[in-house]
This record gives C-alpha cells, sequence and structure tokens, in this order.
C-alpha cells in the first residue's frame, strides 16, 4: 500500500464536481489500485476528481465496515438533523459541530461495478454526507451553522471533549475524516 498525499483546503480539486466512474475505469488496475490505497476518504482528498469513496470507521461513536462508495446517490430517510462533531484530513487541526441527516439510503456501485444499496443511520450516515459532499466539492465547513465550536484539536481536547464524552476511550478521535 502506498501513501498518498493528501489534498488540502484551497487545494482547487477539493471544490470541483467530481466525475462518475464507468465501469470499464471502475476495472482498470489503475483505479483498482487507487481504491485499494484509499482508505477513509474521498477520492479528491487524493487529487482525484472521481466520484469514489472509501469509508471505514472503528471508533467510539460507531463500526462502519469497510465499503467502497463508487458513483454514489443519497437519499434522505429521515429530515432531523443531528449535530455533532467532524474532522478532515484536508482541513487539519480543526473540528467543528456539524449538522446531519440521521437516516438516509445509499444506492451506487461496489468497487466490482455491482450494485449497491444500503441504509446508514446516526453515525454512519455522518460519515456518508461527509463524503459525499467530498465528491460535490463541498467540506464540512460549508455545513456547520455556527463557527463558534470551530477549534483546533488541542483546544478540542481541552476545552470541549470533557462535556460532551465522559468516557475516557472516547478521546480518541475516529480515524474516519
Ligand atoms: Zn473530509
Amino acid at each position: 500500500m502506498s501513501i498518498l498525499k493528501v489534498s488540502r483546503l484551497g487545494h482547487p480539486v477539493l471544490r470541483m464536481q467530481s466525475q462518475g466512474v464507468t465501469k470499464e475505469a471502475l476495472s482498470s488496475p489503475a483505479i483498482q489500485t487507487l481504491i485499494d490505497n484509499m482508505i477513509g476518504l474521498a477520492a479528491p482528498q487524493v487529487h482525484y476528481s472521481l466520484t469514489i469513496a472509501v469509508i471505514e470507521s472503528h471508533g467510539p461513536r460507531g463500526d462502519i465496515p469497510l465499503t467502497v462508495l463508487v458513483n454514489p446517490d443519497v437519499t434522505v430517510l429521515d429530515e432531523e438533523l443531528l449535530e455533532d462533531w467532524e474532522g478532515c484530513l484536508s482541513i487539519p487541526d480543526l473540528r467543528g459541530r456539524v449538522p446531519r441527516w440521521r437516516k438516509l439510503r445509499v444506492d451506487g456501485l461496489d468497487r466490482h461495478g455491482n450494485r449497491l444499496e444500503f441504509t446508514a443511520e446516526g453515525f454512519a450516515a455522518r460519515v456518508v454526507q461527509h463524503e459525499f459532499d467530498h465528491l460535490m466539492g463541498k467540506v464540512y465547513l460549508d455545513r456547520m451553522r455556527d463557527y463558534k465550536t470551530l477549534t483546533h484539536v488541542s483546544e478540542f481536547q481541552r476545552y470541549w471533549l470533557p462535556e460532551q464524552t465522559p468516557s475516557p476511550s472516547s478521546q480518541q478521535a475516529d480515524r474516519q475524516e
């Protein structure tokens, strides 16, 4: 596995609408290798303007198995908005509270071009929305209602985390970004 260079806020690729992937392109060794190296990232975060995201998370907020999303579309199933903390590898050293829909359906393709359909709720729905936004050229800052919660990570741990999550095991930020 190689380490891909992560694009940071300000790079135009993060603000572009990503291009859909044909089944033929998806089966190419180049795209398959890209997917292998993209855990927890959307393709624009590694400088590819393609509608591919790979999600996986194991942490106090929930477990999401490794899932490759190709050409995903989301349908909101519950418009209730839940606010929680997010961070992003493309926006290093910051956290902020972001409202996200509680439940949605995801339709797309898996890495082999087979149809993929599942329902995501709570934290999994949050992660899907974060990555889906990347494919649309959006970042979590665009979704925040109030920048007063925008905080650097060390200040997050010092001033915000104890109120939110009393359990010591919760003090690790989730891998998924
Ligand atoms: Zn991100």
